[in-house]
């Protein structure tokens, strides 16, 4: 068995390197590494995998949140709604703007933000919700939609972890994760569902004049060159990894596909393990696994931590500071309630290996250690 990896980027790749290479050497050949037609050709199809009107590339998904606040025009004094249980992007750009970041916590079970959580947070300063599609699932998306009108929000779906992800509606409608809110955000890191080879993410909206205006702002502020209208900023996704992207986008469905499969092999493999709980599906959206996440009771997550690399076996804790007890928002900071579960699930989470090319023969081996531990 070769050695085990948390993600196998490399054995994703040499099952589609001959598209790649070439997708790759079709734009060194024409040199248009800035702004080449396979970043508008990326864009539309990506567009068209999501059922969204508009998808507007930028450089990193840190970015498309940032865009995404700058193009609502959110000024300081502006409260932004995240959830505690996040990764720090989300509330970074928050502050970095001079914006106000109020956490709210999460649901236990699914690890996602809900509709009571954000109510209890919102005052007369409360301008967006960003909910988070964490590890792969939506968030129960109708009810922070129908509060989000209510009292008049924006609402900016962090969709970086859940790509390709379905929300089922009550009347049964479905809508792709990121394309549900005012704006949806998403990031192209490698190791993300949709990864690229380097840095990347997109912007998504169904609103024509918002999406102008985030082109704008992605774009140095300007609508034609050399006249500004308002302080932008520089993000563009290189021609280089559209190209990749627009290949790896074909390869989508199957993606998640595989990685529900290997979820379910742990699932079944794991449910009756006294100790740990299994990854909660719920009805209403598909999950995407862009993490396995166990919870580990009774303080025993790092022991099983060590157990596991003990055995040749990485594994993850996304994430082991909950974004309250982070110093970088302690004078930030405003929270509407406790914020319990989320510090909860910073001592329990822990993220088995996930990814396209797992092997039945590995995921057996992490199983069986996992059961040995317990026994
Ligand atoms: C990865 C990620 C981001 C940021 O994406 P980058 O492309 O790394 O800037 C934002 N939010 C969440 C939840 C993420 O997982």
């Amino acid at each position: 068995m070769d050695k085990i990896q948390m993600v196998d980027l490399k054995g994703q790749y040499q099952k589609i390197k001959p598209e790649v290479d070439a997708a790759i050497q079709t734009v060194i050949d024409s040199t248009q590494f800035i702004n080449g037609p396979a970043v508008k050709q990326f864009a539309d199809n990506l567009a068209k995998y999501l059922g969204a009107k508009h998808v507007i590339p930028c450089a990193n998904g840190t970015d498309a949140l940032q865009i995404a606040m700058m193009a609502l025009k959110l000024k300081p004094g502006d409260e932004v709604i995240v959830p505690a249980f996040t990764y720090v992007a989300t509330a970074e750009v928050i502050g970095l703007l001079g914006l106000t970041p109020v956490m709210v916590d999460v649901n236990p079970q699914t690890f996602l933000v809900e509709r009571k959580n954000v109510e209890k947070a919102i005052t007369s300063n409360t301008k967006a919700i960003v909910p988070v599609h964490l590890y792969g699932q939506s968030c129960d998306m109708e009810p922070i939609l129908e509060l989000a009108k209510e009292q008049g929000l924006y609402v900016i779906e962090d969709n970086a972890q859940a790509i390709g992800a379905d929300y089922t509606f009550a009347d049964g409608h479905k809508a792709k994760t990121g394309t549900m809110g005012t704006i949806g955000c998403t990031s192209f890191f490698p190791s993300k569902n949709l990864g690229c080879y380097g840095d990347g993410g997109a912007l998504c909206t169904n609103d024509d004049a918002l999406a102008e205006r985030i082109r704008m702002v992605a774009n140095h502020g300007q609508k034609k060159k050399y006249y500004h209208s308002v302080i932008g900023c520089n993000s563009r996704l290189d021609t280089i990894q559209a190209a990749i992207l627009g290949v790896k986008l074909l390869h989508l469905d199957e993606y998640c596909r595989a990685r529900h499969d290997a979820a379910q092999y742990y699932t079944q493999n794991l449910l009756d393990v006294k100790g740990i709980e299994v990854p909660f599906e719920a009805g209403n959206s598909t999950h995407v696994f862009h993490q396995y996440t166990l919870k580990v009771a009774d303080g025993l997550r790092d022991a099983l931590k060590k157990h596991l690399e003990e055995n040749g076996i990485p594994s993850m804790i996304y994430y082991p500071l909950p974004l309250q007890e982070q110093e970088a928002f302690h004078f930030i900071t405003r929270t509407a309630e406790s914020l319990d579960n989320a510090k909860q699930l910073s001592t329990q989470v822990l993220s088995l290996p996930m990814h396209t090319e797992l092997t039945r023969e590995t995921q057996d081996y992490i199983i069986s250690t996992i059961r040995q531990f317990f026994e």
